[in-house]
């Protein structure tokens, strides 16, 4: 070898030695923060007028005013990934990482940079410092740093047979690659998370929920009227103003996407921020929903509810929703007066071809059988209640089939009204089921008050009488729905969030596990919480299963939900968009 050839080596040996060293401060650098041990933290600087900083703010210079404010506000939360270093020139190397780190409730994510050099000092780290760092916040919606998770049986979300010793490849926030190990390797230089003796699921999606609801008395007055201690205006612009406690909970309970299938114009606006949001779930939204009954529940300058009482105003809402970018046309099928049924299922009807003309699905809320075939011959693609007043017949099966209709059964929502009656009528806090405590304090104080605040408003004999009505309806929907199944029709998990003691996020268990009693498989229940619920807000393209493509939406779960669905309460992670964080990160607490 030529004498230029021996001194790339050599410099190149050098380079890796100068790499190892620098890597070593570099670690002792981040275990410091993680530690919160200034000492080993300040002891990796460079002692020196020109230790250089860079942030968001600007450049500054010198090693006493910075080590003046080290150690003043460290993380609660420190996560390091994708390391980068290269050498220089020899006794100088260039690092880089990803961090996210959270403060409280902010949580913050952005590059770092570090210089190292080697100095005339002995110790520690052999004489490397640290010369320059730096620390800039990434743009929202920069995507987080590849994963794998590796070694856990997937359930993928198609109903597929689980896949044991799976990796789920995750890159720019999308799924890579997700099956078995031979089929989708671990890449060089990705991050791996060991999930071995672990299961993997999509995202959960509640295919019914309400934002302009709290999951209290006061978002529905006129269920049970508590305005005078809660007036509904204040209600409703705390339910605006604060989205993020129900995003929080839904992500602290596994589910990573949501439907809002009708409220105040305000919820359609949603949809933005919680994308951009990987601590929000992906939401679709119907906007005002057209009613048969010209419910009272809107505030003076704004509705949620449009009166449908004709054709003419079928047209009109319709119109209004397509100007607005809805996502559905919600219609709220309800005959309070005999003999009206005709007149209003023509408006129904006309609701429907607005809707089909417009390129918007049609959703309907129809609980008794004659309104859901109206609904189904109506064009509706989504029916999020059971038939809940008589046995489904073969004509139903047969439009339901025609149409390709999804069945969002929404079992357990009625359950909430009753235990709210049964709640006042006994006196005792109704209990909230909760399992990794993601509910927030201002909610779970208002659930508290519940026998106080309605005292009077429900005597004991009321609260059985709604208690074996309750029982006796759930009873003829769960029928309906195994019968639904059998049929073929697709599923879609839904809980109806936002009405009284039904909660925004953990409601989900409940739910999935009324599906399980009414006779579905728990991989059954599992298909319509994810792919069914991805098809029933129209994302079946980018969301429910773990397919190459869709979004990096997933569950890391410490039993198997396929045995039975109550395992869904284990989930310890939950991934959104890509970014992985332990479940109690979603926990008011935290
Ligand atoms: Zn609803």
């Amino acid at each position: 070898m030529h004498l230029a050839g021996w001194l790339l080596v050599a410099a190149l040996a050098a380079g890796g030695d100068d790499i190892a060293s620098a890597r070593a401060v570099f670690q002792a650098n981040l275990d410091a923060i993680r530690n919160r041990d200034r000492d080993v933290y300040l002891s990796c600087y460079l002692n020196a007028q020109t230790l250089a900083r860079t942030g968001p703010e600007g450049f500054t210079l010198g090693y006493e005013p910075f080590a003046a404010q080290a150690g003043d506000g460290w993380p609660d939360l420190f996560e390091a990934s994708s390391m980068q270093l290269v050498p220089v020139r020899p006794g100088v190397v260039y690092g880089t990482y990803r961090y996210r780190v959270r403060y409280g409730a902010d949580e913050q994510t952005g590059i770092s940079e570090r210089l190292f050099i080697k100095t005339d000092t002995r110790q520690p780290y052999g004489g490397w410092r640290i010369a320059m760092t730096s620390a800039l916040p990434a743009l929202a919606g920069t995507p987080p740093p590849p994963r794998a998770l590796a070694g856990g049986t997937l359930l993928d979300g198609t109903g597929g047979p689980p896949v044991a010793d799976a990796v789920v490849v995750v890159r720019a926030g999308k799924i890579d690659c997700a099956g078995p190990r031979a089929a989708c390797p671990v890449p060089a230089g990705v991050e791996v998370v060991d999930t071995s003796g672990k299961w993997i699921t999509p995202g959960l999606i509640d295919a019914h929920v309400h934002f302009s609801q709290t999951g209290w008395a006061d978002g529905r007055p006129d269920a049970l009227d508590l305005r005078d201690a809660h007036p509904y205006e204040g209600t409703q612009a705390e339910l605006r103003a604060h989205p993020e406690r129900f995003f929080r909970a839904y992500l602290c309970s596994g589910v990573t996407a949501v439907f809002d299938v009708g409220g105040y114009p305000w919820t359609l606006s949603l949809r933005e921020t919680a994308e951009a949001d990987t601590r929000a779930p992906h939401l679709a939204a119907a906007g005002p929903l057209l009613s048969t009954r010209d419910h009272w529940l809107n505030l003076p300058a704004e509705r949620q509810f449009i009166f449908l009482k004709d054709a003419a105003s079928a047209r009109e809402g319709v119109a209004y929703l397509k100007s607005r970018g809805a996502d559905a046309v919600k219609v709220w099928f309800i005959v309070s007066e005999p003999g009206s049924f005709e007149e209003l299922s023509a408006a129904v009807m006309e609701a429907g071809s607005a809707a089909s003309a417009a390129g918007l699905p049609l959703i309907v809320h129809a609980t008794g059988l004659r309104e859901a075939k109206v609904a189904l011959k109506a064009g509706a693609k989504l029916l999020v209640h059971s038939v809940g007043d008589v046995e489904v017949d073969q004509e139903f099966i047969d439009l339901a089939l025609k149409t390709g209709a999804i069945y969002c059964p929404t079992l357990t929502v009625r359950d909430g009204y009753g235990r709210m009656a049964h709640s006042v009528a006994q006196n005792v806090p109704p209990e909230v089921d909760d399992p990794h405590g993601c509910v927030d304090p201002g909610t779970l104080d208002k659930i508290r008050s519940t026998p106080v605040a309605g005292k009077g408003e429900v005597t004991p004999e009321e609260s059985d009488r709604r208690a074996a009505r309750i029982a006796s309806g759930r009873v003829t929907m769960s029928n309906n729905l195994k019968r639904v199944v059998e049929a073929g029709i697709p599923i879609a998990m839904g809980t109806d969030a936002g009405n009284p003691l039904t909660l925004h996020g953990p409601s989900v268990y409940a739910e999935m596990e009324a599906m399980q009693a009414a006779g579905l498989t728990p991989m059954q229940v599992l298909v319509a919480s994810t792919q069914g619920g991805a098809r029933a807000m129209g994302r079946l393209q980018t969301l429910g299963t773990l397919a190459p493509g869709k979004a990096g939406d997933l569950l890391v779960l410490s039993a198997d939900p396929s045995a039975d669905i109550r395992n869904m309460r284990q989930a310890v992670q939950v991934m959104r968009g890509g970014v992985l964080r332990r479940i109690e990160e979603f926990a008011p607490a935290f």
